[in-house]
């Protein structure tokens, strides 16, 4: 079986290891990806630092994969020989691999359309192999065919720090005012499809983090400031990136009564008592888990439309430590990207 260099997480709290390992093999109704390049995200932190208590180990970590179809695995049984694939990829087309890689399709969840909560879902680079890794086996029915006009390094991050955060964007409703608490990945991609919605954008950062406020104003923020300020107006919606369980009770304070707050991480600290009368007139907390195959599709029809574009830091694959350590530490400006594939348009 030929070989590939891989990031291998061990154990929790391990760095990763970078290591030649077979090639996967694609399994029934799955491809085989040549990874160009796979965005770092927060949830690949939490993985790796033991938040998240169930991993596959030893684990490839990675669900922002970009990259080509290098091969079909054989037909998903009771498909029937040559049955249409319903990805239906070819190969050579580029195509994104993300975090949900699979559901029940049975249940009352999948049933709904809330595939996003299913029991039985599959997550990528987290229960599969991901994409920090120069291949990657990924069921066909949950991958994603990229829009054009985005190079290797500018999609990966539009799959989940695009992509879930576009399904807290849809929470947060019709609001107008929208508070964004933690501006890096997720929230700078956010802000544009936001403004294009034609909505007001409060940016806020960790205090005197000016660079970031700068930053946010820069993508859009119609004001930027410290979290422990309040708002110059009351907000309709917050969404908080951060995984901050303080930002909760501060996000309350700043949005207006009927507002709702949307946390939008996998993990969060947790989050302080406060007092009822900041949640009285009907503010929601709400948290937003996973994705579903809708909210890709919109949000990768709504990207290109709203002219969104993603500001990277590219590291070569064996880099992956020193990323997520400057993820971890907040030095990021922007997503950070793992380039695979040297020849990866950047
Ligand atoms: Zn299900
Ligand atoms: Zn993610």
């Amino acid at each position: 079986m030929p070989a590939m260099r891989a990031m291998i997480l061990d154990g929790p709290k391990k760095p990763l290891r970078p290591a030649d390992v077979p090639q996967p093999v694609p399994g029934p109704g799955e491809v085989l990806v040549r990874v160009r390049a796979c965005g770092v995200c927060r949830t690949d932190l939490h993985v790796v630092d033991g938040d998240l208590a169930e991993p596959k180990l030893p684990l490839i970590p990675g669900h922002q994969v970009v990259g080509t179809v290098e091969a079909a695995g054989p037909a998903r049984p009771g498909g029937g020989e040559g049955a249409p694939r319903r990805g239906g990829f070819a190969v050579g087309q580029r195509i994104g691999i993300p975090w949900l890689g699979g559901s029940c399709g049975g249940c009352d969840y999948c049933r709904e359309g809330r595939e996003n909560l299913c029991g039985h879902a599959r997550y990528t680079g987290y229960q599969a192999d991901g994409g920090f890794a120069e291949f990657c086996a990924a069921d066909e029915r949950f991958c994603f065919p990229l829009p054009e006009g985005y190079p290797d390094l500018q999609a990966a991050p539009l799959l989940c720090a695009g992509l879930i955060g576009y399904r807290a964007l849809r929470m947060a409703g019709d609001a107008q005012r929208i508070g964004f608490y933690g501006f890096g990945a997720s929230a700078h991609i956010l802000a544009q499809a936001a403004k294009y919605q034609g909505r007001k954008i409060y940016a806020f950062t960790r205090p005197g983090d000016a660079a970031g406020q700068e930053f946010a104003r820069r993508l859009g923020a119609d004001w930027a400031g410290s979290s422990d300020e309040p708002p110059p107006e009351p907000l309709q919606a917050a969404i908080i990136f951060a995984p901050a369980g303080e930002l909760v009770p501060a996000a309350l304070r700043a949005v207006a009564r009927g507002g709702t707050v949307v946390c939008a991480g996998i993990h969060m600290s947790d989050i302080p008592a406060f007092p009822y009368s900041i949640l009285w007139g009907e503010r929601v907390v709400r948290s937003v888990a996973n994705l579903t195959r809708q909210d890709g599709q919109e949000f990768l029809a709504l990207a290109p439309r709203a002219g969104v574009r993603s500001v990277v830091q590219p590291y070569p694959l064996e880099k992956a430590n020193e990323a997520l350590a400057d993820l971890r530490a907040g030095r990021l400006t922007g997503a950070a990207v793992l380039v695979v594939d040297p020849r990866a348009a950047q």
